[in-house]
């Protein structure tokens, strides 16, 4: 799979990110789907507001590119506070994290992605300042060494996760509010590519909005990274505008599958056919199989093809379904692992 159609941000390049900036939605209004999530935010949100307080710390889960970072600083935006914006594996010393918690204004948002990264160190300091906004900060070392208490102004934590699951009890029981982010439907992420398309300045027809989004496995990140590589083909094959013959043109030639599943989606599934004979099979053994780390294969590939109905989890391990054998074009065996 090409990195700018990989669900996850960590394989963009920094010219991506910077796109990807310039689409990100400001507001609610600008934020398409997930209406459960956003109405809550929305209520949750200005009561805080009115009282004149933090909101409560916010923990947004869900697989990568589906908005965790988006909804952060929108409610950075809606609250009119800033928004800083750090992760679990850069805050490895308690330092680190000090030197952020004194630094922020009254009311503001700290954002923390990839929060199931931080040390067990730095979680436990985290833990005074989500609930008393004080922390206790080292002078000096050695035999003068001592900790004096400071405290901090309110703040609101909103902390990001691909794996709630491995998120410790305490740390869990401090965030008020918890929404899990869902895929989107082929609908809604047409909306968004045609929002997009008009913050690219780009024009783009609806048949080819929907033929892009039925091809971005469910993912706003997905759905703008193709958007603006068929922007590319548009351009230089076509007359500039994004209609649907070039549309498909393009995505053909990205070979991107027409259900939105890429490489590793399809090898995952012809492994569990081929290799494990379409018995259940556990996620070590596939993800060694397959050669990609268990937790990429739990977070990121397994939910969408679950979601897509594609494999099954059943207490004996992970199976395909009659879909994914029809979607290979290989019959299913009357007895599955005969
Ligand atoms: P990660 O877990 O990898 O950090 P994420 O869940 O934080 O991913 P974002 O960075 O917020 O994902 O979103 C990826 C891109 O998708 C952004 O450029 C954003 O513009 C777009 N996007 C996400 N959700 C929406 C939405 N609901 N409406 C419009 N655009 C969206």
């Amino acid at each position: 799979m090409p990195d700018f159609l990989h669900p996850d941000k960590e394989n963009y390049s920094d010219d991506e990110l910077m796109q990807e900036e310039k689409i990100r939605p400001q507001s609610f209004d600008d934020f398409a789907g997930q209406r459960k999530t956003l109405d809550n935010l929305e209520v949750f949100v200005a009561a805080a507001k009115k009282r004149g307080n933090a909101l409560d710390h916010t923990l947004l889960h869900g697989p990568p590119g589906l908005g965790k970072t988006t909804l952060a600083h929108i409610i950075a935006n809606e609250l009119g506070v800033n928004c800083k914006v750090t992760s679990g594996p850069v805050l490895d010393k308690p330092g680190s994290l000090a030197g952020l918690l004194t630094n922020l204004e009254e009311n503001d948002v700290l954002f923390i992605d990839e929060i199931h990264r931080l040390s067990p160190i730095v979680e436990e300091y985290l833990y005074s300042a989500m609930e008393d906004y004080k922390i206790d900060i080292m002078l000096e070392t050695g035999p003068n060494a001592r900790s004096v208490q400071i405290g901090l102004n309110p703040f609101t934590l909103v902390g990001a996760t691909t794996r709630s699951g491995m998120l410790t009890k305490p740390m869990l029981a401090r965030f008020g509010i918890q929404s899990r982010l869902e895929y989107y439907t082929v609908e809604l992420l047409s909306t968004i590519i045609q929002r997009s398309a008009r913050v690219l300045g780009v024009k783009i027809y609806e048949d080819a909005a929907i033929e892009i989004a039925r091809r971005s496995r469910g993912t706003p990140r997905i759905a703008n990274a193709l958007l603006r590589r068929v922007r590319d083909f548009a351009e230089i094959k076509g007359n500039g505008e994004i209609e649907i013959n070039i549309t498909k043109f393009a995505l053909n030639s990205l070979n991107v599958d027409e259900f939105g599943l890429d490489e590793m989606d399809n090898k995952i599934m012809r492994v569990m056919i081929e290799n494990f004979r379409g018995r259940p099979v556990g996620i070590s053994a596939l993800a060694t199989s397959i050669g990609e780390n268990p937790e990429t294969l739990e977070e990121v590939y397994e939910p969408f093809l679950i979601q897509e109905g594609f494999i099954i989890r059943t207490p004996r391990g992970r199976e395909v379904t009659e879909k994914a054998y029809q979607h290979l074009g290989i019959s299913r065996p009357r007895n599955p692992g005969e």
